[in-house]
């Protein structure tokens, strides 16, 4: 079986049938911790030992739509709501940006309250209080002409989970107004813009098979996104999917190292769900290859307000209350935490106007925001 894991390492892939011997066996006597060993290779090989923080600001859970898996959708009543101010947003970064976050996240529901020009006014605002720092932005599905308005705002980075690639699959997981292919079509448009992307997928959401999994693997291949997120499904108690079973983290991260593999400049998060189902678990993905942490810097006194899933941890701390505890348990399995922008290795920054229009005259260029050069991997590191 350890002839699958070299083989994966050298090209880069597998066909479906070697895939499927390779996920069955991962119970096999060593093989898990043999392709870990061979993850953690490919990892130093390109981002050393650095682990990147996002700062997540989880600003609006207010959403349109109805997935039957999430704590957020319209039809959960018992959900309480709420909207942080352009004020609070930024408070969040600054807060942040003293705490060494160079990437905030800002994140919602499909909230249509924050139109494209309120959207862009915050991103302008934070790009303007922070020119050193990355935003990223996962407001989900939108036209793309409001992606294309807000990339020029400032933002550089979109995360969309896919969330599945099979289409039954996609089905059973959403209402029949959201649709696999609309997703797909998203995901394209912010690659055609410009965006560093991340799509990514649940594991062990109720309906999933083998076959599931390999539909994801070679949608990431073929797409080629710069982030993939995977965490483990978690079931919320006001959903459809209250009662089912959640995913297996032990699968999660046997994931993870496939993904880096299969792709050796992915940055790969040890999400919190992987977290939430194991305490130890965002340290078993970056020992099986994982880059990137994302704690939440939203105030404390929403947090409890944004939950996706059930038993979420880190409800309760303050911003510098988790930078410590992350920065810990980095540190505990021989890893650091790097203070830089955490670009995916290999971008290549590109010119964004501030004013969200785009000259053409190269002097007039010369006033806007020019996108420092990516360290690649190579951060300053706290003390
Ligand atoms: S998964 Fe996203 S789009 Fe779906 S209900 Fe939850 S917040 Fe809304």
């Amino acid at each position: 079986m350890e002839k699958l894991v070299d083989k994966l390492e050298r090209e880069g892939m597998l066909s479906r049938s070697e895939f499927t011997e390779l996920l069955a066996g991962r119970k096999q006597a060593g093989l898990a911790a043999y392709l870990f060993e061979r993850a953690r290779v490919v990892r130093h090989r390109i981002y050393r030992r650095d682990v990147y923080l996002r700062g997540l600001i989880e600003f609006s859970s207010y959403c349109r739509n109805d997935c039957f898996y999430c704590g957020l959708r319209k039809s959960n009543t018992a959900a309480e709501r709420y909207r942080l101010s352009a004020d609070e947003i930024l408070e969040c970064c600054a807060q942040g940006h003293a705490l060494g976050f160079r990437t905030f996240v800002l994140q919602s529901g499909e909230d249509p309250y924050f139109t494209d020009e309120r959207m862009a006014d915050i991103v302008r605002a934070i790009r303007a209080a922070h020119p050193d720092c990355a935003i990223t932005l996962s407001l989900g599905e939108r036209a793309f002409e409001s992606y294309r308005i807000l990339f020029e705002a400032g933002a550089e980075r979109y995360l969309l989970r896919h969330e599945t690639a099979n289409e039954r699959h996609y089905q059973g997981l959403h209402p029949s107004d959201l649709s696999l292919r609309h997703r797909l079509d998203c995901l394209h448009e912010l690659q055609e813009i410009g965006y560093q992307v991340g799509c990514g997928f649940m594991v062990g959401s109720p309906g999933q098979d083998l076959d599931c999994l390999l539909d994801d693997l070679f949608f990431i291949k073929e797409f080629k996104p710069q982030m993939v997120g995977i965490g483990p499904f978690i079931p919320h108690k006001d959903t459809p999917f209250a009662g089912e079973k959640p995913g297996e983290a032990g699968l999660t991260v046997f994931l993870l190292a496939i993904l880096r593999l299969m792709e050796p400049g992915l940055l790969l998060p040890a999400t919190t769900a992987l977290g939430t189902i194991d305490p130890r678990g965002r340290e078993a993905g970056i020992l099986a290859g994982a880059n990137v942490l994302m704690p939440n810097l939203s105030p404390v006194r929403v947090r409890a307000k944004y939950l996706l899933y059930d038993n979420k941890i880190c409800t309760g701390d303050e911003a510098a209350e988790c930078r410590i505890c992350l920065e810990k348990r980095v540190r505990g399995v021989g890893y650091a935490v790097a203070v830089c922008r955490g670009d995916c290795a290999g971008f290549k920054p590109v010119r964004v106007p501030l004013t969200g229009e785009n000259p053409s005259d190269p002097k007039e260029m010369e006033k806007y925001y020019v996108r420092p050069e990516i360290p690649e991997g190579r951060g300053l590191y706290l003390s």
